[in-house]
Parts: C-alpha cells; sequence; structure tokens
C-alpha cells in the first residue's frame, strides 16, 4: 500500500515549491485527510462552518482547485466527490474502486494501464490531456 498525505509531507512541497500552503487550504485538506471516504464539497463546507461558520463555497472550491492541481487530493468523477491521495510518494495518474453499496473509494497503485493507453494514443498521434480511471463495484465487505 502506498502512503496516505498528510499535512507535514505537503508542507515540505509547497516550501520546495514555493506555493502558498494558506489556511483555508490547509483546512480543507485537513478534512479530507481525517475524512474516512471521498467527500463532496458541500460535505467539505459543512464540516469547516462548525469552526469557521463564515466559510463560503468559493473558499472551498479555490482551494480544493489547488489541492487538485498538485496531486494532494483527487476528484472523484462519479461520485462527485474529493478525497486525499493515498498514494503519494510517487507520481501517477489516480485510478479509483468506488463502492456502491458503502461509497468507499479505493485508490490504486497499479500504473500499467495508463502506461498503455498512453502508449497506444501516443501512436496515433493523439495527445491526452486528462484520463479518469474509476471503477464501480462492491467492495469485499459490501458482498
Ligand atoms: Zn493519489
Ligand atoms: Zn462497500
Amino acid at each position: 500500500m502506498g502512503t496516505k498525505i498528510n499535512i507535514e509531507h505537503v508542507e515540505n512541497i509547497c516550501n520546495a515549491k514555493k506555493l502558498n500552503f494558506t489556511s483555508s487550504r490547509r483546512n480543507v485538506l485537513e478534512i479530507l485527510i481525517n475524512a474516512d471516504n471521498a467527500l463532496t464539497a458541500y460535505e467539505i463546507l459543512e464540516i469547516l462552518k462548525e469552526s469557521l461558520p463564515k466559510t463560503k463555497p468559493a473558499i472551498i472550491y479555490r482551494a480544493l482547485d489547488f489541492l487538485c492541481e498538485n496531486d494532494f487530493v483527487h476528484r472523484i468523477e462519479i461520485s462527485n466527490s474529493y478525497m486525499a491521495c493515498e498514494n503519494c510518494e510517487h507520481a501517477h495518474v489516480a485510478k479509483f474502486l468506488i463502492c456502491e453499496s458503502c461509497k468507499k473509494t479505493i485508490e490504486l497503485e497499479s500504473d500499467g494501464f495508463s502506461n498503455d493507453l498512453e502508449k497506444e494514443a501516443k501512436s496515433m498521434g493523439f495527445q491526452i490531456q486528462a484520463e479518469i480511471f474509476e471503477a464501480k463495484g462492491i467492495c469485499k465487505e459490501c458482498i
């Protein structure tokens, strides 16, 4: 298993890349790290409002944009939600399994099939700009 991202790791990357790790970015990331599951932007907002009642949705969306751009957080298209990266040690195209019963989202580590896809696209002269790998199903706890 990969290593789930943590605040210290993100601080180090932000320092090295001279990125501004603002308090709202940190708050959103902390919520996602502590969550058992992927969360929607609205759920993040509701949690953050418990300690910072004046938080506006735009703050959450801007923080999520930053966190996703830097691969600290991934967006799950199928469930329109976000989760902290579970495999932060190497650059990767994130891939997910999503349980339809308990909504658990699992990040996979394998890079094999995205490498194949990139190779084939390249041979066709196609430039990939975004890849989405998400599979719905039933996890072992729910079978
Ligand atoms: Zn990841
Ligand atoms: Zn499940």
